[in-house]
């Protein structure tokens, strides 16, 4: 028995098996179960890929925005002893901004990771 590794997910698996147990890819068609060959679904992945790290990546931006945004606001307006109502709403903009770009980021880490 060998080693190889799977052509679509590149998981290590048993040239004996006859499909890929992490992805389920078809060794011996050389095609995955929704009938998609090699090359178009290594592509449809890396396309799936940018787009989801493009969309975390965003979504990691809006929180900065937001953040300094409620920071800013917090700064330069709150110190002018305008209503409570208006530095609550500031201060709720920055922590929701911080903890939505921290959030981003884990789960950016977590998707690189579970990548290689
Ligand atoms: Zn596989």
């Amino acid at each position: 028995m060998a080693i190889i590794s799977c052509p679509s997910c590149k998981e290590r698996v048993s040239n004996k098996s006859k499909s890929c147990p992490h992805c389920d890819f078809d060794f011996e068609s050389g095609k995955s179960t929704d009938g998609l060959n090699e090359e178009q679904l290594a592509n449809q992945e890396k396309l799936a890929n940018l787009k989801k790290r493009y969309s975390l990546q965003m979504q990691a931006m809006a929180g900065i925005i937001l953040f300094l945004f409620g920071f800013i606001m917090w700064y330069f307006v709150g110190k002018q002893g305008l209503s409570k109502l208006t530095h609550f709403i500031e201060i709720g903009l920055a922590v929701l901004g911080g903890v939505w770009y921290i959030i981003t980021r884990i789960r950016l880490m977590a998707y690189k990771r579970s990548q290689k």
